[in-house]
């Protein structure tokens, strides 16, 4: 038997091949030397030989330019909050190329005169909401709040349920965001119920807005009762719903998902939400309603901070316009579709000889959307041991680990992946 340790180049003279220049020219060296340290142990090991070592570098390497790893979402969490929310539909990803480079992003090409930046997308957000007086787009839901915040309650109270005061994920609460702008939170009601009296109580000359929010990652139930945005409308103060997930209309597949037609419908002045959850789109921070106010959000100085790039305002854009997208289709998927694919891919995997079978399973919205709504759905489940292989491999496909068993959600994977997934698992032979 060789000592294959021996024979391992050390990592300085790698680093330092000239066949690997220009990859920590354009990747940098941390990001060459982490796939240098895979390849020489994959020599120790014996499963890589030596004069394979070069070309296993290069193959290792994540794509030019970005240290960020595509992962096929299997997890059955169809907006996976690590795994960066909703994915780009094709038209999205087309835009956001088109927009890459100089674009007429705050041009008029016909008059050559300066035109309102982002244009075309808040025309796509305003025809897909009628509902709204105007629209404006910022960087995401948490400024879309604060910019509400600034703008109409600064050195005044928002006044909010105690039952909204939630924390959306990794540490940030709302109240201390919505604290940070210098307005005064004024808490109404309890844990579990507010009623239209506590509010009318605390409204007064103080009152910047009555804010609701959507606890969109959690369910109350029990002794409870809240106040719906259409009963707030006579308070003589704006009233702000932030909705959370954004969806434009309703969706009959999750019934208890506000959404901002319905909400502006009845009553909101101004509604709040996400471009990156049930919308299907870029991150991006939506608002919509009155038009006088939203021309104050739009003109006010922290407006410029807050700004969306154009290749968010592409990919927005290209979101609204199109009818598909990768969220909507995961959440509107056919189960019997999903058996079929599911039973196909198993059959593929057990004929290269894993222990490989389709189940059925439930998936969930995951970030931040339609809590407690559980979306019939089926997995492939093979042994749990394939799990790390599986996520750190050279296509990384990220399932979850239930009952001693690695499942694949198939719900969450695009239709054209599946074959992905199959060269995945085998190539970990
Ligand atoms: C997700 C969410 C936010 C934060 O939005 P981001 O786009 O993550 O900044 C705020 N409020 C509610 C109700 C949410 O669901």
């Amino acid at each position: 038997m060789t000592d294959h340790r021996r024979t391992v180049p050390r990592t300085d003279a790698l680093l330092a091949d000239p066949r690997l220049a220009p990859a920590v020219d354009s990747r940098g060296r941390d990001v060459v030397k982490t796939a240098v340290r895979q390849a020489q142990q994959a020599v120790r090991e014996g499963s890589l030989p030596v004069d394979g070592l070069v070309e296993a570098v290069l193959a290792a390497l994540p794509p030019a330019g970005t240290s960020l790893r595509p992962v096929l979402n299997a997890t059955g969490a169809i907006l996976h909050t690590n795994l960066g929310r909703a994915q780009l539909s094709a038209a999205a990803v087309e835009a956001v190329v088109t927009a890459s480079g100089a674009t007429d992003v705050e041009l008029d090409l016909v008059t050559g005169r300066r035109a309102r930046r982002g244009r075309g997308t808040l025309a796509a957000l305003r025809e897909a909401v009628p509902a709204a007086g105007d629209v404006h787009v910022v960087n995401n839901g948490a400024a879309a709040l604060v910019l509400v915040a600034t703008a109409l309650a600064a050195g005044r109270e928002i006044v909010v349920s105690r039952g909204e005061l939630v924390e959306i994920g990794d540490g940030f609460r709302l109240p201390d965001l919505l604290e940070s702008t210098g307005a005064r939170l004024r808490e109404v009601g309890t844990t579990n119920r507010t009623s239209l009296a506590d509010y009318r109580d605390a409204v007064g000359p103080d009152t910047g807005f009555v804010l609701k929010v959507h606890p969109s990652n959690f369910v109350v139930s029990g002794f409870t009762a809240g106040v719906d945005p259409g009963d707030l409308t006579g308070l003589g103060v704006p009233v702000v719903v932030d909705i959370g997930s954004g969806l434009l209309a309703p969706d009959p597949l999750l019934p208890d998902e506000p959404d901002a037609t319905t909400t502006l419908r009845a009553g909101a002045d101004l509604v709040t939400a996400s471009g990156d959850k049930l919308l299907g789109g870029p991150q991006a921070g939506l608002l919509l309603g009155e038009a006088g106010l939203v021309e104050r959000l739009r003109r006010h100085v922290l407006a410029r901070a807050l700004r969306v790039d154009k290749l968010t305002l592409a990919a927005l854009e290209a979101t609204l316009r199109s009818a598909g997208n990768p969220t909507r289709d995961a959440v509107h998927a056919d189960v019997d579709v999903l058996r079929t694919r599911c039973s196909a891919v198993a059959e593929a995997l057990r004929r290269n000889g894993f222990d490989a079978r389709a189940e059925e399973s439930v998936a969930v919205v995951g970030g931040g959307g339609a809590p407690g709504v559980d979306l019939p759905s089926w997995v492939v489940s093979l042994p749990a041991d394939l799990a790390v292989p599986l996520r750190t491999g050279p296509t990384p496909v990220a399932g979850r680990v239930e009952d001693g068993r690695l499942l694949l959600d198939l719900r969450t994977v695009p239709v054209a992946s599946d074959g992905t997934v199959v060269d995945a698992v085998v190539g970990l032979r």
